[in-house]
C-alpha cells in the first residue's frame, strides 16, 4: 500500500526536459519485485508516447510509463549540504541526496531553517572538546549542532532575546544525544573557559538518565519523560545557572514492563553496583529476584554496565550536592518499591485476601518506616467513612494489586519529581540570574503503534502543539529571508493543525476535556468514554469513531488508531485516601513529604496536568527565537551505516521535512551568493562582462540565456532560482567545457 501512496504523491515531470539528464525511475508498481518501492537513477534514453527507455547505471535499459520518472538533480546538485539547494526537490532527491552524505558520514543536512540530523549509531569523534575548539577556529564543517547552538548563542547576545533549540524526532532518533551535545556546546560557550559547568550538566544528565531512561524495544537508553533545559546567561554571556523542567514520566513503567524492554536504569545500578554495606543496609538482593524486573524477560543491556554506573551516579549526585543521607533515603525508595512489587496475596478460608507475611512484607516496611502490620492493611482494605464509624472493607485480589502497584508508581514519580527539584535548586544557588537564555527543549516524538494508548495520546497532543508552534515560525523564518533580501514574494499558504488542535483542546467537547468529564463519573467506563467522543466529536474531519472502544485521530504525522482500553484509570491515576493516609503516616521524611505534595495537587486529572504544563513550556517558547533541529533514524537496527530508505522517508514526512520543502518549492529553492554564482557561470560571458561585479554578472548571465523573469530573483546577496533553473545553466555550462 505505501508504494501506492507514494505513486499518487508522484508529479508530473517537465515537459521538454528529456535529454542526457539523469533521472530517477521508479518501480514502485511493479511491487511484487521491489515490494518496498526503490527508485534507481538512470537516463532517458527516447521516449514514444507514454512510455520512455531508461538506461540504468548498470548498462541495462528498460522500459518504463513515464509518469514513473522523476527527474533527478544534475551532479553539481549532488550531496548539497542543504536541501533547498536542490532544483528538484522530490522524495527521491531528497533520500539520495541524504543516503550520499550519511555513508561518507556527514550525518548533518539543513533543509531551508531546519538542521536535519542522522542518528550514526557510532562515535563520529566530532564531539568533545578537540572538537569544540576545531569548530571555534572554524576547522571543521559549519553544520553541526554546535552551528545551531551557536547561533543561537550569538543572537541571544546581539539581539537580547531569549532563544530555543528546539529537537523532535523519533524514539532513538538522536533527540537526547543532540540535546547533550547542544548543552556542551553551550557550556563551553560560556563557561569562561573552564570546564566546571560542562561537568556539572554532564553530571546532571547523568542523574536524569539513570531515574528516567529505560531500555525500551525502540532504544536503549530511551527517556521516559520530556524535557527543557533552560540555560541562563549573564549579560556578558557567561553561564549563571540552568533550570530543568520535565514534562510526565512514564511510570507505569516502574510494575509494568512489555516484553524486551526493561524498568529504569537506576533500578538495575543499585542491584548490581552497591557495595555491601548498603546491600545489607536495604536488605537488597540481585536483579533477578524481584519481581517487577523480571517479567520482561530482560535484564541487561549489551553496551551498558550497570555495577560501574552506579558509584558514577554516586558522584553525580555528590556534585549536584545531595547529601548522603539523602543520597540513602533515595536508595531506600528504590528498595522498597523493589520490595513491594515482591509482595504477594492469598485468598483465605473465608474468601477474604490477605497479604502473605513474608520477606517482602517486612523489608518493604522497615525501608517505609512502618510496621509490617500497618503495611498490610493499606494494602488489602479500604476504610470507609460511615456517619458514626469508620468500617474496613476488604478489597479484591484486583483492587490490592492495583493499589500496591499505585503506591510503587506513586513513590517512584514523586523521587524523580523531587530529584528535578534537588538538581534545580544546586543550579541556581547563589546565582542571580540577570541575562537571558537558552532553552534546549527534548521531548518525546510523535508515536504510533498497532495499538495505542493513553501514553500515545498525551505524547501525540504535545507533538501537535509543538508541531503547530514549528509551522508558525518556520514560515515566519522562511518569508524573512526573502523580506530581508528584498525579494517580493506572494504568501504561501501553509498546512495548518488547528483543526487536530481543536479536536483535543475545545471547551467543552473536545478529547480531553470529554475524558475528564468522563473520568469523573463513578459508573463510566472505557466504553461508555468512546461513545461519548462518537457522539460530540463526529463532525471534526480529524476524529473519527471505530468500532467498539476504538477512535482514530487524524494528526499531522499521520492517522493513529487508538483504544480507550485503560484510559479513565490512568487519567484519573487515583491513589486512595488511605494509601495517602498509610504514606504520611510512615516514619520516613520522603514519603511525608511526597503525601503532603499530593494532597496539594490532587484535584487534577494527568490530561490537565499534562495540558498545564505543556501550556506552560509553549508559553516559554512562544517568546524565544527557535532553531529547530530534527533527529531521523536511519535503521531500526541501532546500527551504523545502514540506510533504510523507506523508514527515512516515513519519518521526513512525519516531520514534515517535506513539507518545508514544498513551502521553499513555492518560493525559489535554488539559492547561490552572487558570486557563486558569477564564479560558476560568468565564464560564459563574452570577456568584457567578466569583468563587472558579480551582481551584474549574474544578471547578464540570465539574460543571456533567457531565462523568463518570472523564474529568478536577484536579491541584494543572493540569486534565487525556481525549481529546475539551474539544470538548464549546468546543460549550458557542460556544452561549452
Ligand atoms: P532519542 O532521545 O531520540 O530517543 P537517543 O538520543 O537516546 O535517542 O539516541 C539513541 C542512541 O543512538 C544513543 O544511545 C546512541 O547510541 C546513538 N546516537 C544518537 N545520536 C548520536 C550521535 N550524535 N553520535 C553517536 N551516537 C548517537
Ligand atoms: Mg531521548
Amino acid at each position: 500500500m505505501w508504494s501506492l501512496l507514494m505513486w499518487h504523491s508522484l508529479p508530473v515531470i517537465h515537459q521538454g526536459w528529456f535529454g542526457n539528464w539523469m533521472m530517477m525511475i521508479t518501480f514502485l508498481i511493479s511491487s511484487k519485485r521491489q515490494p518496498r518501492g526503490q527508485w534507481e537513477l538512470g537516463t532517458i534514453q527516447s521516449t514514444s508516447g507514454e512510455e520512455a527507455s531508461i538506461s540504468l547505471s548498470n548498462g541495462n535499459v528498460i522500459k518504463v510509463v513515464r509518469s514513473e520518472i522523476l527527474p533527478a538533480n544534475p551532479g553539481v546538485l549532488e550531496g548539497v549540504d542543504d536541501l533547498i539547494k536542490l532544483g528538484y526537490l522530490n522524495e527521491p532527491s531528497v533520500l539520495h541526496n541524504l543516503k550520499l552524505r550519511y555513508s561518507q558520514g556527514m550525518i548533518y543536512n539543513k533543509a531551508g531553517p531546519i538542521l536535519i540530523a542522522l542518528n550514526p549509531f557510532k562515535d563520529l569523534q566530532t564531539n568533545g572538546n578537540d572538537y569544540v575548539s576545531a569548530y571555534r577556529q572554524r576547522i571543521i564543517d559549519s553544520l553541526h549542532v554546535y552551528a545551531v547552538a551557536d547561533v543561537a548563542y550569538n543572537k541571544m547576545i546581539r539581539d537580547e532575546v531569549n532563544q530555543s533549540i528546539i529537537i523532535s524526532g523519533e524514539s532513538g532518533s538522536g533527540k537526547t544525544e543532540t540535546a547533550k551535545i547542544a548543552l556542551q556546546h553551550l557550556a563551553a560557550l560560556g563557561g569562561g573557559g573552564s570546564c566546571a559547568i560542562e561537568n556539572e550538566f554532564l553530571q546532571i544528565n547523568r542523574i536524569l538518565e539513570a531515574f528516567g531512561n529505560a531500555k525500551t524495544s525502540r532504544n536503549n537508553n530511551s527517556s521516559r519523560f520530556g524535557k527543557l533545559i533552560e540555560v541562563h546567561f549573564s549579560s556578558m554571556g557567561k553561564i549563571c545557572g540552568a533550570k530543568i523542567k520535565t514534562l510526565l514520566l512514564e511510570k507505569s513503567r516502574v510494575v509494568q514492563l512489555a516484553n524486551g524492554e526493561r524498568s529504569y536504569h537506576i533500578f538495575y545500578q543499585l542491584c548490581a553496583g552497591s557495595s555491601s554495606d548498603l546491600k545489607e543496609r536495604l536488605n537488597l538482593r540481585a536483579v533477578c529476584e524481584y519481581k517487577y524486573l523480571v517479567q520482561s524477560d530482560c535484564t541487561s543491556i549489551d553496551d551498558a554496565d550497570d555495577a560501574k554506573n552506579f558509584p558514577q551516579l554516586k558522584k553525580a549526585l555528590d556534585t549536584v550536592q545531595i547529601c548522603k543521607e539523602d543520597q540513602e533515603m533515595i536508595f531506600k525508595m528504590l528498595a522498597a518499591i523493589l520490595w513491594l512489587g515482591n509482595i504477594s496475596f492469598q485468598v483465605d478460608s473465608e474468601n477474604h485476601i490477605e497479604v502473605v507475611d513474608d520477606e517482602a512484607v517486612t523489608s518493604t516496611a522497615q525501608l517505609m518506616g512502618c510496621s509490617s502490620q500497618e503495611l498490610m492493611t493499606a494494602l488489602c482494605s479500604h476504610k470507609i467513612q460511615s456517619d458514626e464509624d469508620t468500617i474496613a472493607k476488604n478489597l479484591t485480589l484486583r483492587q490490592a494489586i492495583e493499589r500496591r502497584d499505585a503506591i510503587a508508581k506513586f513513590i517512584y514519580a514523586s523521587l524523580f519529581d523531587w530529584l528535578v527539584e534537588q538538581v534545580n535548586k544546586s543550579l541556581e544557588v547563589g546565582k542571580q540570574y540577570t541575562g537571558k537564555s537558552i532553552s534546549i527543549l527534548d521531548i518525546y516524538g510523535f508515536q504510533t503503534f498497532q495499538k495505542n494508548s493513553f501514553e500515545q495520546f498525551y505524547i501525540n497532543y504535545a507533538n501537535e502543539r509543538i508541531q503547530q508552534h514549528f509551522n508558525r515560525h518556520l514560515f515566519k523564518l522562511e518569508q524573512e529571508d526573502y523580506e530581508l533580501d528584498g525579494v517580493d514574494w506572494t504568501k504561501v499558504d501553509f498546512e495548518d493543525n488547528e483543526v487536530c488542535l481543536d479536536l483535543f483542546e475545545k471547551k467543552p467537547h473536545g478529547l480531553l476535556s470529554l475524558l475528564d468529564e468522563e473520568s469523573n463519573l463513578a459508573k463510566a467506563s472505557d466504553l461508555t468514554f468512546a461513545n461519548k467522543l462518537k457522539h460530540h466529536l463526529n463532525a471534526n474531519p480529524c476524529f473519527k469513531g471505530e468500532k467498539g472502544r476504538a477512535f482514530r485521530v487524524r494528526h499531522y504525522a499521520g492517522e493513529v488508531l487508538y483504544d480507550t482500553n485503560g484510559f479513565l484509570e490512568k487519567n484519573r491515576d487515583m491513589l486512595s485516601s488511605d494509601s495517602i493516609q498509610f504514606l504520611s503516616s510512615c516514619n520516613c521524611e520522603l514519603l511525608q513529604l511526597f503525601s503532603k505534595m499530593f494532597n496539594q495537587s490532587q484535584m487534577q486529572s494527568v490530561a490537565t496536568k499534562f495540558k498545564v504544563q505543556l501550556f506552560m513550556l509553549m508559553h516559554q517558547l512562544e517568546s524565544t527565537t527557535p532553531h529547530f533541529i530534527r533527529c531521523i533514524k536511519p535503521n531500526t537496527k541501532q546500527l551504523p551505516g545502514i540506510f533504510d530508505e523507506v523508514l527515512v522517508l516515513q519519518q521526513l514526512r512525519c516531520c514534515e521535512v517535506l513539507e518545508v520543502v514544498r513551502v521553499s518549492r513555492a518560493g525559489y529553492p535554488t539559492r547561490m551568493a552572487h558570486q557563486e554564482f558569477s564564479r560558476r557561470y560568468g565564464f560564459l560571458l563574452s570577456e568584457a562582462n567578466v569583468l563587472q561585479d558579480p551582481l551584474s554578472i549574474s544578471v547578464a548571465v540570465l539574460q543571456k540565456f533567457n531565462i523568463p523573469s518570472e523564474m529568478y530573483h536577484v536579491g541584494y546577496t543572493k540569486l534565487y532560482l525556481r525549481a529546475g533553473q539551474i539544470d538548464s545553466l549546468e546543460n549550458k555550462r557542460k556544452q561549452v567545457l
